[in-house]
């Protein structure tokens, strides 16, 4: 992998720090020009990922989240989300739209589907009792179009 420029950084799993995620993200992100759409897509992806690793992964309990974004070569951005958190069981069913293991707390099962459709690229990788990793990357329009 080509790494032009990268950052990493952990936070503890609360939910204020979705935002200060999508902050951060989007202050590396402004060395690339990248379009209102873009940034907003990929606000919204990290968002969704760091937001279940709050909600899910750690639930009642706190625990660490690292994010990571790269910056690769022909203005392809990669994100990396890594908890070590409850793990999911079935991460192919957990990925169908719809698919909600908290119905009760009005969570309507389509972060996974968010993320897939913002971004070029999603992989998940999870171990039970182990931790989840959320890879997604995008590759941004050329410079100057
Ligand atoms: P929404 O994102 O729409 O609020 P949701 O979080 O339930 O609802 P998804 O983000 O698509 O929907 O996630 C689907 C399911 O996968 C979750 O309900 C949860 O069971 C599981 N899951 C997702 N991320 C994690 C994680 N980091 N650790 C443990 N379980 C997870
Ligand atoms: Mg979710």
């Amino acid at each position: 992998m080509d790494v032009l420029n990268s950052i990493k950084f952990t936070m503890p799993s609360l939910s204020v720090n979705e935002s200060a995620a999508r902050a951060v993200v989007s202050s590396f992100l402004i060395q690339c020009d990248p379009t209102v759409e873009e940034l907003s897509d990929i606000r919204t992806a990290v968002s969704e990922a760091v937001t279940n690793a709050v909600v899910h992964a750690y639930r009642g309990t706190v625990g660490m989240i690292e994010l990571t974004v790269r910056l690769l070569k022909d203005r392809e951005i990669y994100i990396r989300v890594k908890d070590k958190g409850c793990g999911i069981p079935d991460v192919k069913a957990a990925m169908v739209p719809l698919y909600t293991t908290a119905p009760e707390e009005e969570r309507s099962g389509l972060g996974f589907s968010v993320m897939d459709s913002f971004m070029d690229r999603l992989s998940v990788r999870s171990v039970p009792g182990k931790g989840t990793t959320v890879i997604m990357r995008k590759r941004l329009t050329p410079h100057g179009n």
